[in-house]
């Protein structure tokens, strides 16, 4: 699959649910209403779409969410997908997890396939993890990255950067992963989904993140690539890199190889961007895959050259008004 600016669409995120057991202040307002349940694809439909995606192309699969792991049975759906990196049309098949639901599934994740998987994870400390993600509980997460690590899964960390809630302990998460083994990217928070707070207050630039690790630590900018928005840098002390994205502070648009999938069979070819194709009626409209098939074509030749996201004082309102939760980040 190829766009109209010369981009390969290889890598297909799909949130395969918009619910989650967390409410963190970033990502959703504490009330959230979520789809009816008649509006989300089932894992057969999930794994159709998907399917179809790798017959086009892609070779790399994550799912996210909300929460991918909170979804009835969807080990059901890893191990399915799973036999597309068993027959080698599929690279990676991965996850996004906030971790709460991981020591009962790292075992069958490796099993189906999965080698590495992303874990977000803001701080270390229990009180702020709670306050942070409203009801989750910091403990449940360690014992599922302990699962993870026995069960020989690479985990990265996710931190959102958050100004004045967790710029006091990036020193301690660029320690601590390198005490796990664990590699490290730093997010900044975007404007999507109105939460009920003003995200000028949550946003603090990578750059200064950038300058306030390098005085305790020695960072060597590299050019490894995952095809994703992040730069890398080799952390001289712990041996692991940490990576930085920084869709307000860097345009990474040119290079961007990917189109994210909702839950409803809602495919957004840019993370930025209001527009969006129904994949839905085309699967459910046949048994075949041809008008599946044609729509995605017709899809990802409207992926647009890039976002807009803004975040200042001018700009009360998110720049796109779904929240992360719908598309998976
Ligand atoms: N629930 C899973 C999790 O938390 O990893 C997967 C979905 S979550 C939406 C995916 C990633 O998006 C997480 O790392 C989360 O921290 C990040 N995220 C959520 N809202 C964000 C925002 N407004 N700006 C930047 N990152 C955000
Ligand atoms: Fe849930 Fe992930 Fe959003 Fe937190 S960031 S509320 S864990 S979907």
């Amino acid at each position: 699959m190829i766009d109209p600016f010369g981009r390969h669409v290889s890598y297909l995120r799909v949130s395969v649910t918009d619910r989650c057991d967390f409410r963190c202040v970033y990502c959703m307002a504490e009330d959230m209403t979520f789809l009816p349940k008649a509006e989300i694809l089932s894992l057969e439909e999930l794994d159709r779409v998907c399917s179809a995606f790798i017959r086009k192309g892609v070779r790399k699969l994550r799912l996210t969410g909300g929460e991918p792991l909170v979804r009835r049975n969807i080990m059901q759906l890893v191990r399915s997908l799973g036999r597309h990196i068993d027959a080698g049309a599929l690279d990676e098949l991965t996850l996004t997890t906030n971790g709460s639901q991981l020591a009962r599934h790292a075992e069958a994740l490796r099993e189906a396939g999965v080698e590495r998987i992303n874990v977000s994870l803001d701080t270390l400390d229990p009180e702020k993890f709670k306050e942070i993600t409203r009801w989750g509980r910091l403990e449940k997460v360690t014992e599922g990255l302990d699962a993870a690590k026995a069960a020989g899964l690479k985990v990265k960390i996710n931190t959102v950067a958050l100004k004045g809630v967790n710029d006091g302990e990036f020193d301690r998460l660029v320690e601590w992963c390198g005490e796990q083994g664990f590699d490290l990217t730093f997010i900044e928070v975007m404007p999507m989904g109105d939460i009920g707070e003003t995200r000028v207050d949550q946003y603090l630039p990578l750059s200064m993140v950038r300058s306030q690790l390098q005085k305790n630590w020695t960072l060597t900018e590299t050019n490894y690539q995952t095809g994703g928005p992040a730069r890398y840098y080799d952390v001289a002390e712990t041996g692991r890199r940490i990576g930085m994205i920084t869709p307000l502070t860097h345009n990474f648009c040119e290079s961007c190889n990917r189109v994210r999938l909702t839950c409803t069979g809602t495919l957004y070819m840019c993370l930025g961007q209001e527009d969006a194709a129904d994949l839905r009626t085309p699967l459910r409209a046949s048994e075949s895959d041809g008008p599946l098939e044609a729509a995605i074509d017709e899809a990802i030749g409207r992926k647009p050259k890039g976002h807009d996201f803004i975040i200042d004082r001018r700009h009360k309102k998110p720049a796109v008004a779904r929240h992360m939760s719908v598309t998976g980040g």
